[in-house]
């Protein structure tokens, strides 16, 4: 079957849906992971057909049809995807960014998803902006409204803009200090605690027939890094897997995964340091590029 044939979901958080101080994260449910990897377990691609699909060319030897595919390095991933695909002796590719693994600090892209799935974003943009105001950083000389339309397509233009100039133009330490100011205003009695994989998660996931790939060393856009930042970076990936004898597949998904997160310059860098397949959050068109790029449905179409 032809590589493309493969629908790829993309899972960021799971949970119980009993849990519900966590259920303002925009997760999916774990009881509805269940019966979709039960209704599915005869089309989801194992971890033969996964090691198949990462070792040959655009032909693969499988009738399976679905990849999953699970971002960030999220505790969840060991409490219940690993749990349930474990189950169904099936396998998944887990993107993890490994600073967040070694140094197990919530991510500034994780206090965002938790802000925005508590208040919403309308209410978070105008906190963010009050927030600017505060700490006189001009925030609309970062706005971008044509290339925010492109990255967001989904998204209203005030969201858009925001977005964008958070993600992709504030520096990095003017942005986590700005996003962290808000967090800690609004976490309530959050735990940050456990929030990722542990090494050990990593070791007995990847001992059942899991496969991890990359996911940048910090969760940063790539086109944000130069070459050296890039190279640094899945080197640092690199050694982390060598150190937890983990195997390297040479996957990738970019961090955050829309158009306007990787360019031409990142992908020599891919493909010189052996990477040979990456994933994308979305479906933006990924013609002319020398690395074999796929794909993904996130899992909210589910
Ligand atoms: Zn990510």
């Amino acid at each position: 079957m032809h590589i493309e044939k493969i629908k790829t979901y993309m899972f960021h958080y799971i949970r119980d849906s009993k849990n519900n101080e966590l259920s303002y994260l925009n997760s999916f449910n774990s009881e509805k992971f269940f019966s979709f990897v039960d209704k599915n377990k005869n089309n989801i691609l194992s971890q033969k057909c996964i090691k198949n699909l990462l070792s040959s060319g655009d032909e693969i030897n499988t009738k399976r049809k679905i990849l999953l595919t699970f971002d960030d390095g999220l505790k969840d991933h060991f409490n219940e995807a690993y749990r349930i695909l474990k189950s169904f002796n099936l396998s998944g590719i887990f993107f993890i960014n490994t600073k967040n693994i070694i140094f197990g600090e919530m991510d500034t892209v994780h206090k965002m998803h938790f802000l925005y799935g508590k208040i919403g974003w309308k209410k978070l943009v105008e906190i963010i902006i009050g927030e600017c105001r505060n700490k006189k950083i001009k925030i609309e000389d970062y706005y971008d409204e044509e290339i925010a339309a492109q990255s967001y397509p989904l998204d209203d233009r005030e969201v858009a803009v925001i977005k964008y100039a958070i993600n992709y133009k504030l520096q990095a330490k003017i942005r986590d200090e700005l996003v962290n100011s808000i967090f800690y205003d609004y976490r309530g009695d959050f735990e940050e605690k456990d929030f990722y994989l542990s090494k050990n998660d990593i070791n007995e996931m990847s001992s059942n027939g899991m496969i991890f790939g990359f996911h940048g060393h910090e969760h940063i856009p790539f086109s944000s890094l130069n070459k050296y930042q890039l190279h640094q970076s899945l080197l640092n990936q690199k050694i982390f897997f060598e150190d937890m004898d983990i195997k390297n597949y040479g996957v990738l998904s970019f961090p955050y995964g829309d158009i306007s997160s990787y360019n031409h310059n990142n992908i020599n860098v891919l493909t010189k340091f052996g990477l040979n397949l990456a994933f994308i959050a979305d479906q933006h068109n990924v013609n002319n590029h020398s690395l074999k790029i796929l794909k993904r449905i996130d899992c909210a179409a589910i």
